[in-house]
C-alpha cells in the first residue's frame, strides 16, 4: 500500500506539494500570480514547487517564466511546442510535477485565488480524503448568460453521467494526492474533458468554499463557441446515452410511420383515393429525414471521437522544460 495521504513522506530535494499553473497569454499577470503564490506557499511551510505550464503563448509568457525561472528555485517551466488548449497544458503540468504528496491545479489569471490553497491543504492534511475541491460560493463579475448556461450544463451532466458525480460550481482548481494524481495520469484519452476525469478517477473528496474573482487582467479565452464545443466533449466523453436516444427516437418515429401508412392504406382501400395527399407525404419525408440526420450527426460526434483516440497521438508536445531547483542539475528530460 502507499503512504498514508495525510503525512507528507517528503524525500531530500523533492518537493512536497506541486502547484501546477497553466498560462496561456498571461503576460500581464503571472508577476503578481507569482508574489501572491509564493506568499501563500511560505505560509505552509512544506517543499514546494511550481510547474508552469506555457501553453504556446504569443505574448511573452514563456520568456517571462524563463527570466523567473533563472531567480526563482521553486519554479519549473514546461514550454509547450505550441498552443495545445487548456486541457492538455493541465495534463503536461501534472506529468512534470514532482510533487510527492499532493498537486494543486490552479488557473494564471487570478480568478482562483492562491489564498484559498492553505484551505485546500488544511482540508487534505485533516485526513481521510485524497481530493480537496475548490467550489464557488459566488460567480462574481460573470454574467448571467454564462451563469445559467453553466448551471443548466451541471445538471444536464447530473441527470446524464450516471455513477460519475461531477460536483457543481467546481472547476479545475483543487488539491489532489499523489496516488489521486497518479490514477488520473493513466487516462490518456485525447478528448480530455477534465472535470470528468477528476470525477472518474473517484477517492474521497471534499469541497472548499471560496469566492471566485474576477479575472485580474487579461481576457478569458473562453467564447460560448467554445464552451459549446467543451459541453459536447462533456457529453460525449462521459456517456452514449445520446446514442440510446437517437435509437429510440428512430424506434417512435417508425412506428409512427408504421401506424400513419397503415391508417393510409386502410383509408384508400375503403373510400378510394381521391386527393394525391401530397402535403402529408411531404411531411412525412421531411421528419423522417430530419430525424435521420439528426442520428446520423450523434454517431459522427462519436465517430469523431473514436478517429481521433485510435491515432493514438501524443497529447501535447514540450518545446524546453526547466525542472525546478533540486533537479537543474540533472539532464533535462
Ligand atoms: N489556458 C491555457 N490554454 C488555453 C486556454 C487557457 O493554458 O488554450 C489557461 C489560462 O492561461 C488560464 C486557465 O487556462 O490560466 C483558464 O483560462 P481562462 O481564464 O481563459 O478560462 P476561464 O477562467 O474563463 O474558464
Ligand atoms: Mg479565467
Amino acid at each position: 500500500m502507499q503512504a498514508a495521504t495525510t503525512s507528507p513522506t517528503t524525500r531530500p530535494g523533492q518537493p512536497s506539494l506541486s502547484v501546477v499553473v497553466p498560462a496561456y497569454n498571461e503576460a500581464e499577470v503571472i508577476h503578481e500570480f507569482q508574489r501572491r503564490l509564493s506568499l501563500v506557499m511560505a505560509g505552509i511551510g512544506l517543499p514546494w514547487e511550481v510547474v508552469y505550464v506555457d501553453d504556446g503563448s504569443s505574448d511573452g509568457t514563456a520568456e517571462l517564466l524563463a527570466a523567473m525561472q533563472a531567480s526563482h528555485p521553486q519554479i519549473a517551466v514546461v514550454a509547450l511546442s505550441r498552443n495545445f488548449g487548456k486541457e492538455a497544458a493541465l495534463t503536461a503540468g501534472l506529468d512534470h510535477a514532482c510533487g510527492s504528496d499532493a498537486v494543486i491545479v490552479i488557473d494564471a489569471d487570478l480568478q482562483d485565488p492562491p489564498e484559498v490553497i492553505p484551505d485546500l491543504v488544511a482540508a487534505w492534511r485533516e485526513g481521510g480524503i485524497d481530493v480537496a475541491y475548490a467550489q464557488r460560493r459566488s460567480r462574481a463579475g460573470e454574467t448571467w448568460l454564462k451563469k445559467a448556461t453553466a448551471s443548466a450544463f451541471y445538471r444536464l451532466m447530473q441527470r446524464l453521467g450516471g455513477p460519475v458525480r461531477l460536483p457543481p460550481d467546481t472547476g479545475d482548481f483543487r488539491l489532489m494526492s499523489r496516488r489521486a494524481v497518479d490514477a488520473l495520469l493513466q487516462l490518456r484519452e485525447r478528448h480530455r474533458f477534465m472535470k470528468g476525469l477528476f470525477a472518474w478517477v473517484g477517492f474521497p473528496s471534499r469541497a472548499v468554499l471560496y469566492d471566485r474573482a474576477p479575472r485580474a487582467a487579461g481576457t478569458t479565452k473562453w467564447n460560448y463557441r467554445r464552451l459549446w464545443a467543451l459541453s459536447l466533449e462533456g457529453i460525449t466523453s462521459f456517456t452514449t446515452l445520446p446514442l440510446k436516444v437517437a435509437t429510440w427516437l428512430g424506434l417512435a418515429t417508425a412506428t409512427g410511420a408504421l401506424v400513419y401508412g397503415g391508417w393510409v392504406v386502410a383509408k384508400a382501400l375503403l373510400y378510394g383515393d381521391p386527393v394525391p395527399g401530397y402535403p402529408s407525404l411531404m411531411t412525412v419525408v421531411l421528419l423522417l429525414g430530419g430525424v435521420q440526420l439528426i442520428t446520423l450527426g450523434v454517431i459522427g460526434e462519436y465517430l469523431g471521437r473514436i478517429f481521433n483516440e485510435t491515432k493514438g497521438r501524443p497529447l501535447y508536445v514540450v518545446g524546453r522544460h526547466l525542472p525546478s531547483s533540486p533537479y537543474r542539475s540533472l539532464p533535462a528530460e
